[in-house]
């Protein structure tokens, strides 16, 4: 079940802060507060929903275009696509999930070392 008081959902309700990339009415980016690289931006959907799979299980074609369409519209803002990024979303204990709300890591700015 989804945990309403996960810390991505206190951001949604503004309980915490968060240092705001992009907002729409369907999703939310903002900055990692422990950046793994120089450019470091999540991406959630505002939806209530715990991981990937859930978001694609439970979500409407419409919402989940959208959500990707904004991916797309932070990685233009960031100016990003030339040099490149990561995309990364993590899912439950094996993938490391640590935030149960669905969620997309924007990692550039360097290189990203790890995965080949
Ligand atoms: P996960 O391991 O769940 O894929 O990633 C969770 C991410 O959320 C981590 O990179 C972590 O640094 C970030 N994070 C955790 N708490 C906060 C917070 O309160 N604010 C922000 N901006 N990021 C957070």
């Amino acid at each position: 079940m989804y945990d309403k008081n996960n810390i991505f959902a206190k951001i949604l309700r503004e309980e915490i802060p968060c240092d705001k990339v992009y907002e729409d009415e369907f999703s939310l980016f903002f900055y990692d507060i422990s950046p793994q690289a120089k450019v470091h931006v999540l991406g959630i959907p505002k939806f209530p929903c715990r991981s990937f799979s859930e978001f694609i299980n439970i979500t409407n074609n419409e919402n989940i275009s959208s959500f990707f369409k904004s991916v797309q519209l932070v990685i233009n803002k960031l100016n990003i696509e030339e040099d490149g990024y990561r995309l990364i979303t993590n899912s439950g204990i094996n993938g490391g999930q640590e935030v149960p709300h669905f969620h997309v890591h924007i990692l550039a700015g360097e290189k990203i070392g790890g995965l080949r």
